[in-house]
């Protein structure tokens, strides 16, 4: 059934000729051929379906993110929102306006100033941040080759002029620990870590299954925890656009400027979808219609 479904939506999507751009910002990832589209699906029963390119590796960006924090909120339990808030911004993910406003603290852990500040709790709770952060995001994977693209990492740590001023600006308010440098270079590898949409669905599994991982059935967050970062997913993972991915779509999910969305039907399945060209939001306009087409097709939803 959703073989089939997929195929549909992926020649529906494909046959409207939706334009966008492609991340100009980090302009490693400027080269990205505009016409990659995929879709994957993984059910929590271990079913997998794709359509496309989803064999491709791509850019995560923002949806490490989800990983990243994850890990500080494993380690740091409800103590996790002394440094992060749970409250939608309603404003571009690098936005530093309301960050001005709030002294520093970021309203949630999906935006750029939420995931800075994530990553230098990270950096004070870890012997080995990076090392530790990557062999987490390969154990939720299940697949030990899960790495960072290198040319996209240098990329980004040489233009990431926003990210510095983000993070100057929190540790001007006493909310950063760590050397800012520091803390950006862990966050720029995370961004640049690259997965296949297959992988990514496989990955996102754990978040449609309770903060359990499907084949080894190892608590990874509690169930409370899950359910929590699912809601955080829901308000925040499309920054200025949370609202219309919910109208539109109706799943937790979260994007990234590399063009992937990665979404979960608690339950059920996860969903990944791959296409560079994004909306003035920086979210993939191929991959917002897929998946209004998949959760409007299945006539499922957690509403
Ligand atoms: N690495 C990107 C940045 O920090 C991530 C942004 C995104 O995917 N929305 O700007």
């Amino acid at each position: 059934m959703y073989q089939d479904l997929l195929s549909q939506i992926y020649h529906e999507v494909k046959a409207l000729r939706l334009t966008g751009q492609q991340t100009a910002y980090i302009p490693e990832l400027a080269n990205i051929p505009a016409d990659k589209f995929a879709i994957h699906l993984s059910t929590i029963t271990g079913q997998k379906y794709g359509v496309g390119d989803f064999d491709e590796k791509f850019s995560l960006q923002s949806i490490a993110k989800v990983f990243a924090f994850s890990l500080a909120y494993k380690i740091k339990g409800a103590g996790i929102f002394n440094h992060v808030g749970v409250e939608p911004s309603g404003d571009p993910f690098n936005s530093l306006v309301q960050l001005e406003q709030e002294q520093g603290f970021p309203r949630n852990p999906l935006i750029n100033a939420g995931a800075l500040a994530v990553c230098d709790v990270l950096i004070n709770e870890l012997a080995n941040p990076e090392i530790e952060l990557m062999s987490f995001i390969r154990q939720i994977a299940g697949n030990e080759k899960i790495t960072y693209n290198t040319a996209v990492y240098k990329s980004e740590k040489s233009t990431g002029f926003r990210n510095r001023a983000l993070i100057n600006l929190m540790k001007s308010f006493g909310r950063i620990n760590n050397d800012p440098e520091e803390v950006l270079d862990l966050y720029f590898k995370l961004c640049s870590i690259e997965m296949t949409t297959a992988e990514l669905s496989q990955t996102f599994l754990m978040y449609a299954n309770r903060g359990k991982l499907p084949n080894s059935n190892v608590q990874i967050l509690t169930e409370s925890q899950s359910k929590r970062l699912n809601a955080i997913m829901q308000t925040c993972g499309f920054y200025d656009e949370a609202g219309e991915f919910t109208f539109r779509v109706g799943l937790p999910g979260k994007s990234g400027v590399g063009g992937g969305i990665a979404a979960i039907h608690p339950g059920k399945y996860a969903v990944a979808v791959w296409s560079p060209l994004l909306n003035s939001k920086g979210n993939s306009i191929k991959g917002m219609k897929a998946l209004e087409l998949l959760t409007t097709k299945l006539g499922w939803s957690i509403f």
